[in-house]
């Protein structure tokens, strides 16, 4: 009988069976969910010898929620994630019309689900289009709720586009061309706060050397400009003791990074587009606004060999959604084809919030072993030489024999 995760002083308490509302997902979710749930139930038995366990509540969002109740996204579903504090979800298809956007961004929008947490590491065997993929060990904090990723845009030619135009023609003398298309791009002193702090919260929690603001904020400077000077405060108003700026080491300490602080540093996106390409060992976490965030997870997601094996997770002040970075893929659906990897490291993800870090480190040494011994599914074994494909269930079960 299994107890739901509470929130106390304002830390998450985990019982030994906590409620874990899982959503399987559309297309290829089905598959690659029962993969994960296969392989972290195993990790767990292993890690605490039967002490701790995970029930499972299944609760439904896509077209399984649809077919049942004629609803993408029941009221019950996110009612669910808030009452038992975290859930882990397979990918879901984007309804074509009905008025949603996409039901991933309607759960991130309903649960407040503020940065967007992306690791990115190497796993030895992949193929890779970089020499050195193993240098990356990276996590990416990207905010979630701003930036023109807030849906305010008015098409070209509309009134109201028109109207934006006539406004700022008018009342601030800012010439646009008649015609144009007009996006609105926030970016909160709130927003931008709470998010740095997760991150720096991150890099105390897991002893990394450095966070860095990227940020666009030579030209963009009411915004992206903000950004950073909002998380350069951040870092002095709440981690005083634990942190140091790139300007300090320089002016006060003489070069050397004092022991035990965290760096804090600042890059300009392009620039850090080509850093993670050239010096990608002087990065540990990232932290930046929205647009710049998602251009940057997937491109280094690329540069360790790809989608297939980058977890993420959508996280607020305590509620956390874990999920599976790649969509629906709906030619492989039920065909037991589909790589299981991101949604087990998804997992991974989750034990680490919820305290259960041996458990996590047991899978990811056995997901790394295995992908060593070369037993792979189809979209790792087409690129391997001499690796040997085989299933979703197949792969969750080589993983298991490696724990
Ligand atoms: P996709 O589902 O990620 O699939 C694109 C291609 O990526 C697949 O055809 C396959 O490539 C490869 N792939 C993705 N996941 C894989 C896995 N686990 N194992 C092996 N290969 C994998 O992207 P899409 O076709 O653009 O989107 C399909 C649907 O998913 C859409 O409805 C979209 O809205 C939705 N979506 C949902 C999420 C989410 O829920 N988080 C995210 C993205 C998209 P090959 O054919 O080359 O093998």
């Amino acid at each position: 009988m299994g107890n739901k995760i509470t929130i106390q002083n304002d830390q998450l308490n985990v019982p030994n069976q906590p409620i874990i509302p899982v959503i399987m997902g559309d297309g290829i979710g089905p598959d690659v969910m029962r993969a994960m749930r296969l392989v972290l139930d195993a990790a767990v038995a292993q890690a605490f010898g039967g002490q701790k366990s995970i029930e499972w509540l299944e609760v439904l969002a896509g077209e399984a929620a649809f077919a049942r109740h004629q609803e993408w996204l029941p009221a019950a579903t996110l009612e669910a994630i808030k009452e038992h504090v975290v859930a882990i979800k397979g990918p879901l298809t984007t309804p074509i019309g009905g008025g949603i956007r996409s039901l991933n961004v309607t759960i991130r929008q309903e649960l407040d689900l503020y940065a967007c947490v992306r690791p990115v590491r190497y796993f030895e065997g992949v193929v890779s289009p970089v020499k050195r993929p193993q240098d990356i060990d990276l996590i990416i904090f990207r905010e979630n709720t701003e930036d023109v990723y807030s849906g305010i845009e008015w098409k070209s030619g509309t009134p109201e586009a028109d109207k934006v135009i006539e406004f700022l023609r008018q009342e601030l003398g800012a010439n646009i061309r008649p015609g144009s298309g007009i996006g609105i791009k926030p970016v909160s002193a709130f927003g931008t706060q709470r998010l740095v702090k997760k991150a720096i919260e991150y890099a105390i929690r897991q002893h990394k050397p450095s966070v860095t603001l990227m940020h666009k904020g030579n030209i963009m400077k009411y915004t992206e400009g903000s950004f950073k000077e909002w998380g350069y405060q951040t870092a002095r108003e709440y981690f005083p003791e634990t942190t140091v700026s790139e300007q300090e080491v320089a002016e006060k300490y003489g070069g050397k990074i004092p022991d035990g602080k965290i760096l804090i540093k600042d890059r300009l996106a392009d620039s850090m587009f080509q850093q993670v390409l050239l010096r990608p060992t002087e990065y540990s976490v990232i932290a930046t606004p929205n647009l710049n965030g998602d251009y940057i997870s997937d491109a280094c997601a690329a540069q360790v060999g790809g989608l297939g094996l980058a977890p993420g997770a959508n996280i607020s002040d305590h509620v956390a959604v874990f999920e599976a970075t790649h969509g629906t893929a709906p030619k492989y659906a039920n065909k037991n084809m589909a790589n299981p990897g991101s949604v087990i490291l998804s997992g991974v993800m989750l034990f680490d919030y919820l305290g259960w870090r041996s458990a996590g480190q047991l899978i990811t040494d056995a997901l790394a072993k295995t992908i060593q011994q070369k037993i792979v599914t189809y979209d790792l074994e087409r690129q391997m030489n001499g690796a040997t494909k085989v299933g979703t269930r197949e792969f969750a079960e080589a993983i298991i024999k490696n724990l």
